[in-house]
């Protein structure tokens, strides 16, 4: 990546959802903690990617440092790609839609799903807070937003549509439904802000600087696949999260916390998370349901669905 690509103007929060809010991404991801797969044929196998579409990804992950390229040992001049430190530190963010999948989509059976190996509890993991130990969840935050953040977030870079996935494959099918709410933007932010409690149609406005035909178009779509509802008050309309869409907490939780683990000089840019019950910022973490043991990565693997890591051939 040049120099030029990367500006003080682009938001850390944009440039996360620019690169995670991906299919394809989150598929390669996924088989790299299922399975170690380092091989760009390995994953052309398990995700049907056009090979122009899985380099430019690959690169992405290179160039944002997430993934490092090293020559393979049979002399070829191909090469393995590897997650570095802030690469496997998107585990959680893969194992909170993984999460989500399961619980509110009919894709989730086809999800890896989480096994604590010390205790050999399956199933989801809890929210929790790692300055307190405390069980978090949507209601014991509060967002605390650098305007001008969101308006950078909104204002620079690419947009993809969710209308319109550049391609169809097996990897495009896994992630379908959370992409509605972290595939673009426009989508993703205002998710956020519903979940921070934003439920007038002014004040994402305001919030945002969006253009009224944008916002309407993507609150009707967030309504659609039901993770916003509509509902009309004497003096209004306002859009509540659906229990679907207040189930998306954790995933945002860890694309804000990953978001400053990838750019830890960029800190006061971002929109931040405060955990009401002991007054920190929040810094996520996962626990297990069965032992109640803080879950490293080190202590969990992902079981694949049953008839391989990809959907049935
Ligand atoms: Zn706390
Ligand atoms: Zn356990």
């Amino acid at each position: 990546m040049t120099e030029a690509g990367v500006t003080a103007a682009q938001s850390p929060v944009a440039q996360t959802i620019d690169l995670l809010g991906d299919r394809l991404t989150l598929a390669i991801l996924r088989e790299v903690f299922i399975d170690h797969v380092r091989r760009f044929s390995q994953w052309i196998d398990r995700t049907g990617a056009p090979p122009a579409m899985l380099t430019a990804r690959l690169n992405a992950l290179v160039a944002a440092g997430l993934m490092e390229r090293r020559p393979q040992t049979s002399g070829s001049d191909r090469h393995d790609y590897l997650l570095t430190d802030l690469g496997i530190a998107t585990w959680e963010i893969l194992a909170s839609v993984w999460a989500w999948q399961r619980e509110w989509s009919p894709e989730g059976l086809l999800q890896p799903e989480l096994v604590h190996i010390d205790c050999g509890h399956r199933g989801p993991p809890q929210l929790m807070c790692r300055h307190c130990d405390r069980a978090v969840d949507l209601r014991d935050t509060q967002l605390e937003l650098d305007p001008q953040s969101l308006v950078l977030a909104a204002g620079s870079g690419r947009r993809r549509s969710t209308r319109t996935p550049p391609s169809v494959s097996r990897a495009d099918l896994q992630f379908t439904e959370v992409m509605e709410a972290i595939g673009d933007r426009w989508s993703a932010l205002v998710t956020g802000l519903a979940l921070s409690g934003v439920r007038r149609f002014n004040e994402f406005q305001s919030a945002l600087k969006i253009s009224p035909t944008t916002l309407t178009e993507r609150l009707v779509r967030l309504s659609e696949v039901q993770i916003l509802t509509r509902s009309d008050h004497g003096n209004g309309r306002e859009y509540v999260l659906t229990p679907r869409g207040r189930g998306m907490f954790p995933i945002f939780a860890f694309l804000l916390s990953w978001t400053q683990l990838a750019h830890p000089d960029a800190l006061s840019l971002g929109p931040k998370l405060r955990h009401r019950g002991c007054g920190s910022w929040l810094l996520p973490a996962l626990r297990c349901r069965g032992c109640d043991a803080l879950l490293e990565r080190t202590s969990v693997h992902f079981e694949p669905f049953p008839f391989g890591t990809g959907l049935p051939r």
